[in-house]
């Protein structure tokens, strides 16, 4: 039961994706990571051990960005298995809740197809199926990935090209907070509402199968 946040708006997304993950802390976790979406690539910031024993977490200017605890199912727990995962050129980032039941024999395909895998998880072939659906809309691919995926996943991802958050689930929950703040709109998206209840009490549940892609 790992915790899932994003974040799109018009604020820093750190440190709201920091006290939003801090507030599912109840649920547990054996390594941690950030995906920050800034100008001109996706930063990666992931360890082992507790989020909150980084003191000097690198300053990044970002209003878009996912964040993950993990419970480690597929692949022992280190760095390079703490999520988010990318595919090759860094441009697509992935967070993910769940086990993908045919995860072999997706990747077996992908490794025949010439894809460098950088951790052991069953997430990372997420990014590297999306990025196989280029010539398709993000949103899209990510949807033509997701029902390849066999098993209960809750997926968030974001593109270095892209000003989409997207989020989709079949299994465990996904919860999206609306905020009005000064006039534009920000999203919040989580596993748990109490990542984000003390920003806003207007909350819509997705359904299995339900895609969401927040601009
Ligand atoms: N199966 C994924 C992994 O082992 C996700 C685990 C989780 O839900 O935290 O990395």
């Amino acid at each position: 039961m790992c915790g899932i946040l994003g974040y799109l708006g018009n604020r820093e997304s750190v440190p709201i994706l920091q006290k939003g993950l801090k507030n599912l802390n109840y649920r547990g976790y054996d390594s941690w990571g950030f995906g920050l979406k800034s100008k001109d690539k996706i930063e990666i910031i992931k360890d082992v051990g507790d989020f909150e024993e980084l003191k000097d977490f690198p300053r990044i200017e970002s209003n878009c960005g996912i964040s993950h605890t993990r419970w480690a199912t597929t692949g022992k727990v280190s760095k390079e298995n703490a999520h988010p995962h990318t595919n090759e050129d860094n441009k697509i980032a992935v967070v993910h809740n769940g086990i993908i039941e045919n995860f072999q024999e997706l990747k077996e395909e992908l490794l025949k197809r010439g894809h460098k895998f950088k951790s052991e998880t069953d997430t990372e072939i997420i990014c590297h199926l999306i990025e196989e659906y280029s010539n398709f809309e993000f949103p899209e691919a990510i949807r033509k990935v997701f029902l390849k995926l066999r098993g209960r996943n809750t997926v968030l991802a974001i593109h270095q090209d892209y000003n989409y958050l997207v989020g989709v689930k079949s299994g465990s929950p996904l919860t999206i907070g609306i905020k009005n703040n000064k006039g534009r709109e920000e999203y919040f998206i989580a596993s748990d509402s109490r990542a984000f209840i003390h920003e806003t009490n207007k909350v819509i549940f997705l359904d299995d199968n339900e895609l969401v892609v927040l601009k």
